[in-house]
């Protein structure tokens, strides 16, 4: 899939600003009616329905009138609102190609204003388990409907906030450049996914440092809680890179053990199986861990973790626990999946837009 930005261009200021009040409108409506779209709005010269007929045609809203006469945003439109608050701070200058399609999020090769190469992850809940978020309604509380928006918004700053702690504290993440919305800017890592390694120089020390990067994670407070062979990047010198952060947990979440040692077995799984490697270690203890860890030491997080009394991050937690308990059952099938149409490049022919 190729984000195709250039409509960007031609997006006159007023039509970007229909596109915000859709934003805001979509706080409350599913749809939001025309009449509310254009006192949000506020064009000075009126002319909102040439704006509508504008964003309509660049395929970023959606036109309902089933009950009355309204627009939503499109996943386009969303990306373009991003993009484009992205470019206006000078964080992106280009887009590329796709680099990544995760479960629910797309991944793409992006250029700073120094040119330098960056990986710009768009999130996208409620793609693959729409159902599952609807079902469980009650974590909405005050909010009248669902909205993708909004969880995909909550889940890139979460992300943001674990990478820049982790990152901070000497992990080895993408280094965090920005966030806007669901978007989340990072380093671009110069490495393959683990499931797409067939044969490792140093096997047993890629497992090793899995296995001290979760422990060390634990002792600092956090459960990486999907860390499997599509979440790790290694490069050609044998260094393991993590990532996915939206749905860590703190080790005192009341799953954590249980999360801590599916992370573990997933990767002791993954080298069994396909790398013919068992580790003649011990398999890191939660509970030692945690009882040797010092408080002091637990890494900030500026976002109220998962499981908390906050409606956001329990609106996020009941989210991704749900998807987690769906996943468990069918992981190597969904992970296969989502990954199929993924394309890994380091090629120096990336065209890039804007
Ligand atoms: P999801 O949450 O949808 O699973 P991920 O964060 O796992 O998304 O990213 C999906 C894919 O995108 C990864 O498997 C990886 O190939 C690629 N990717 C993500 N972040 C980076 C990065 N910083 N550098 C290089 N590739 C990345
Ligand atoms: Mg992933």
């Amino acid at each position: 899939m190729k984000l195709d930005v250039n409509a960007l261009r031609y997006l006159s200021k007023e039509e970007y600003r229909v596109l915000q009040a859709i934003e805001l409108g979509q706080k409350n409506h599913d749809i939001v009616p025309v009449p509310l779209i254009e006192s949000l709005a506020k064009l000075r010269r009126g002319g909102i329905a040439d704006c509508l007929k504008g964003v309509l045609r660049q395929k970023l809203v959606h036109h309902d009138n089933c009950k009355y006469e309204g627009y939503r945003l499109t996943t386009l439109g969303y990306d373009f609102l991003a993009l484009k608050a992205l470019l206006n701070r000078g964080a992106v200058s280009a887009v590329g190609q796709q680099i990544g399609v995760g479960k629910e999020s797309d991944v793409f090769e992006v250029l700073d204003v120094k040119g330098e190469r960056c990986a710009l992850k768009l999130h996208r809940l409620g793609r693959t388990s729409f159902r599952a978020v609807k079902a469980k309604r009650d974590y909405l509380q005050h909010r009248s409907s669902f909205s993708w928006l909004y969880l995909s918004r909550l889940a890139a700053a979460r992300e943001y906030a674990f990478m820049k702690a982790l990152h901070a504290g000497g992990f080895p993440v993408p280094r965090p450049l920005d966030n806007n919305r669901h978007a989340v800017l990072m380093s671009l890592v110069d490495a393959t996914p683990l499931y797409q390694v067939h044969d490792l120089q140093d096997v047993g020390g890629v497992y090793s440092q899995l296995m001290a990067v979760l422990s060390l994670l634990a002792e600092r407070g956090l459960v990486h809680c999907d860390c499997n062979e599509f979440n790790v990047l290694v490069d050609e010198e044998c260094k393991v890179t993590l990532i996915d952060f939206p749905q860590m947990v703190p080790t005192s979440h009341r799953n954590a053990q249980e999360l801590f040692d599916r992370d573990v077995a997933c990767i002791t799984r993954f080298f069994s199986s396909k790398l013919k490697f068992i580790s003649e270690g011990r398999c890191p203890d939660f509970k030692a861990i945690v009882r040797c860890a010092n408080p002091d030491q637990a890494l900030d997080i500026p976002l109220t973790a998962p499981g908390s009394r906050s409606p956001e991050c329990d609106a996020l937690s009941t989210y991704s626990m749900t998807d987690l308990a769906q996943h468990e059952s069918s992981r190597s099938e969904t992970d296969l999946e989502r990954n199929t149409a993924e394309v890994w490049s380091g090629s120096k022919d990336t065209t890039y837009n804007c």
